[in-house]
């Protein structure tokens, strides 16, 4: 039998991440308990990152502001500065790539390393792991937790439910022993199953992962039809294959170290546009443009450049102004906000020629894990679903209501190759 050598998979996580970088650029903080919060001024923000004394106090990621200082009242709230911790981020992926070129960022506090051809120079994959946690303490301050298995998903799963519990902060899981470790723990400890996902499996019958793991794969499609209707074979599939430790896929490094410099579209109008409802169409379809090349390659923006010409040729005005958000997005509405704002702040009424919407100071979209914002992160699945169909159907396949009026391009321009745009 031709067998492939067993791989050995890192996934290394960085233990209260904002909350660990603030710490190391505020020693005086260093016995105190911290927290990271968005909306410092109002009770109201929510808590994004909590240090371990913090949580000692019950404080946790995610709750509203005011209900963490009602638990601990001398908690020390910090603003969140994004910016910084994905340069510590990138730090932090240097210094793994220092013992593996193979490095896949997950998000901006977890990242996969293959270390299969590293063991003949750091040693056994437990001392590398050692090694990195040491290396990225020291020029970090940040705590680093170390699932070690033979794939990605069983690597994720060592650092969530072992690693991040452990003294040392390493859990070794081997394919062969997930019958013993794994399959015996409460199906809400699985990855990808939160808590209304766990009251699914409950009502199936199935409480443990190896309830899920056990069910032969087309019988789990069945029970998954019956419940979420048809559509539901991949997701059914996704779970069979994370209870088993199912995982080919490789650690794939990114194109992190280049986002382009900004993402943009131009376009000329085929008349002047004088109406402000008409001007608001194409303004909306050059966004969904941006905003969809940017989620395309994965990238999100801080800055919203608009540039508008108007007629006449002979004199004519105009005006490209920016502006900067207080996070990156790649979202369509949200950016739209931005750009009516600029848009409207500038034009001077006169007919409209020619109008372009850039997004830049682009980041990586992996680095920023939105996923504490349930509303953000429908927003995104609204989004990407949107995208899969016009990747699949075409642009044309789904166009807002604004744009099958006399204004819209997007219908007449998804038939071109390249269209208007440049
Ligand atoms: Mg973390």
């Amino acid at each position: 039998m031709n067998e492939k050598r067993e791989r050995v998979i890192f996934l290394a996580d960085c233990q209260s991440f904002y909350a660990s970088v603030e710490k190391a650029d505020h020693p005086e903080c260093r016995d105190m308990p911290v927290a990271v919060a968005g909306s410092v001024e109002r009770r109201s923000g929510i808590i994004l990152a909590a240090c371990p004394i913090a949580k000692g106090y019950g404080v946790t990621t995610a709750e509203r502001l005011g209900e963490a200082l009602t638990k601990c009242p001398e908690l020390v709230v910090i603003r969140p500065r994004m910016q910084h911790y994905m340069d510590v981020s990138r730090m932090i992926t240097k210094i793994y790539e220092e013992f593996t070129d193979l490095v896949e960022i997950f998000s901006i506090d977890e990242q996969f390393l293959d270390i299969t051809a590293s063991l003949p120079f750091f040693g056994d994959p437990v001392t590398i792991a050692k090694s990195i946690q040491q290396k990225v303490l020291s020029q970090t301050g940040v705590r680093v937790r170390i699932g070690i298995s033979s794939n990605k998903i069983l690597a994720k799963i060592a650092t969530d439910i072992w690693a991040k519990k452990n003294e040392n902060g390493i859990f070794t899981l081997p394919a062969s022993e997930i019958e013993t470790l794994l399959w015996p723990q409460p199906v809400h400890k699985m990855f990808g199953v939160g808590s209304r996902m766990s009251a699914h499996f409950a009502a199936l019958g199935m409480n443990s992962i190896g309830d899920i793991a056990g069910t032969p794969l087309p019988c789990l499609k069945d029970k998954f039809r019956a419940r979420f209707g048809r559509q539901s074979d991949i997701h059914a599939e996704v779970m069979w294959r994370t209870a088993n430790g199912l995982d080919d896929s490789p650690v794939n490094p990114g194109t992190f170290e280049t986002p382009p410099k900004s993402v943009g579209h131009m376009m000329t109008l085929p008349r002047d546009y004088t109406e402000p409802w008409e001007v608001d169409t194409i303004l909306l379809e050059l966004t969904e443009e941006v905003c969809r090349d940017c989620r395309r390659q994965g990238y999100m923006g801080f800055v919203v450049t608009v540039s508008c010409m108007c007629s006449p040729y002979e004199s004519p005005t105009g005006f490209s102004r920016q502006m900067k958000m207080t996070d990156p997005t790649n979202h369509t509405n949200t950016v739209m906000k931005t750009v009516r704002r600029l848009f409207y702040k500038y034009w001077d009424q006169m007919p409209v020629r020619r109008v372009g919407v850039t997004l830049s100071q682009l980041v990586d979209d992996r680095t920023y894990q939105l996923t504490l914002f349930e509303d953000q992160v429908k927003l995104r699945a609204l989004d990407q679903a949107t995208d899969s169909i016009k990747s699949r159907y075409g642009s044309a396949a789904i166009i807002r209501a604004s744009s099958l009026t006399d204004a819209g391009q997007a219908k007449d321009r998804s038939l071109k190759i390249g269209g208007h745009f440049k």
